[in-house]
């Protein structure tokens, strides 16, 4: 399917991309490695006049590690990049997972993190060809009038889907958004508005220019587990991302449960951390913690899944990741250092 014509903007720095978005007021997009965009363009659900590609701007493409800060992955370091890379396979080892199980080794080449962070949403009713939209069925987030996953609802519902997502809020990960005249840092989680056809809280001339996981998530253990209808070149139905710190005294003292492909938005599932927090791991907890976690989510019932399929899928995926994470070995860096 033919992309629609759009200009094309290559600009040369920061600066000059958030002023060109902004002169277009809302009009044009930020391009990255394209694999979502461009799709989402050749549909015709996304009709920018402009695209600003960032593709120049080789300053956003780095992975860097020191002691005091943490792990800083730039927005436009592809997810091949992040895969390879000894620094985030020892450091933050998850998230690397999550990496490597995106679509396929050509389109991590391409796809960027700082795209999958800001990933639209998912919806068979919405990710649909232009032949479908002929047809007049039109749901609330393509123009319609309503909702069609959640019948007569003037809301969307659709799914974040993100695999790397999960992992980084589990990690506390922080993000820094750029405007031509000022940056600021934010946490990851607060980017998300849970709304599906707004997912992120982003203004039109903002740049994400980089994603920091600090230094003291580094030292916790993690798993990443996802459910995909295939293995490869498939979004996740369910993802769970779990990172935690043990005690010398075997407790858990610090940990973040994160849900994807659940809701609008990626979700933590805070009751089932508060009922592991403190506690020496002992056979009954991971299951019991795993039934809470099914109970503090409520997944639409989508054309493939039934809301009950999904919860216990979760609920799957949060035990062994719980398990997973408690299991994983301690870290050590690529020059020895613990
Ligand atoms: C067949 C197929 C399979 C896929 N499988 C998966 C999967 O398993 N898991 C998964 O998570 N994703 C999957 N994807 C989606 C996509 O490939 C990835 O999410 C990818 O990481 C998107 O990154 P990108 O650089 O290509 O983003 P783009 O498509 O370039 O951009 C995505 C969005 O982010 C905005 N954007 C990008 N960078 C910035 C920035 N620095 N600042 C502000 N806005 C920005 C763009 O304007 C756009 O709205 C799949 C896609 C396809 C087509
Ligand atoms: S959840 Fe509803 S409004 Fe949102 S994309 Fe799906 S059908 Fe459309």
């Amino acid at each position: 399917m033919n992309l629609p014509s759009f200009q094309y903007f290559e600009p040369r720095s920061v600066k000059e991309a958030s002023r060109l978005l902004r002169q277009g007021k809302g009009r044009g997009k930020i391009l990255a490695g394209g694999t979502d965009l461009l799709n989402l363009m050749r549909m015709r659900s996304e009709t920018p006049s402009f695209l600003v590609n960032l593709g120049a701007l080789k300053e956003l493409s780095f992975i860097r590690y020191d002691k005091a800060g943490g792990l800083r992955i730039g927005a436009l370091t592809s997810l091949a990049a992040i895969t390879e890379s000894a620094e985030v396979r020892v450091r933050c080892p998850m998230l690397a997972q999550a990496a490597e199980k995106i679509a396929s080794p050509q389109m991590r080449n391409a796809a960027t993190l700082g795209g999958n962070i800001l990933l639209d949403t998912k919806c068979p009713y919405y990710n649909q060809t232009p032949l479908w939209f002929e047809s007049g069925i039109r749901c609330l987030k393509a123009g319609g009038d309503e909702c069609l996953a959640v019948k007569g609802e003037k809301s969307c519902y659709a799914f974040w889907s993100s695999d790397t997502v999960p992992p980084l809020i589990a990690l506390g990960a922080r993000v820094k958004i750029v405007t031509a005249e000022k940056g600021r840092w934010l946490n990851l989680d607060k980017l998300y508005t849970g709304l599906g056809d707004k997912p992120v809280k982003i203004a039109a001339d903002e740049i994400l220019t980089e994603v920091l996981i600090p230094a003291s998530s580094c030292r916790m253990k993690g798993a990443y587990l996802r459910f995909s209808q295939r293995e490869t070149i498939d979004f996740p139905v369910v993802s769970v991302a779990v990172a935690a710190a043990v005690s010398r005294q075997g407790k858990i003292a610090r940990l973040r449960i994160v849900a994807g492909g659940v809701d609008s938005a990626p979700k933590r599932l805070l009751r089932a951390e508060g009922l592991l927090r403190g506690k020496i791991m002992d056979g009954a907890l991971a299951p019991a913690a795993a039934a809470m976690a099914a109970r503090e989510v409520a997944p639409i019932k989508d054309v493939f899944y039934p809301s009950r399929f999904k919860r216990d899928v979760l609920r799957a995926l949060v035990e062994d990741g719980i398990l997973a994470a408690l299991d994983a070995k301690e870290k050590r860096s690529p020059d020895g250092e613990a």
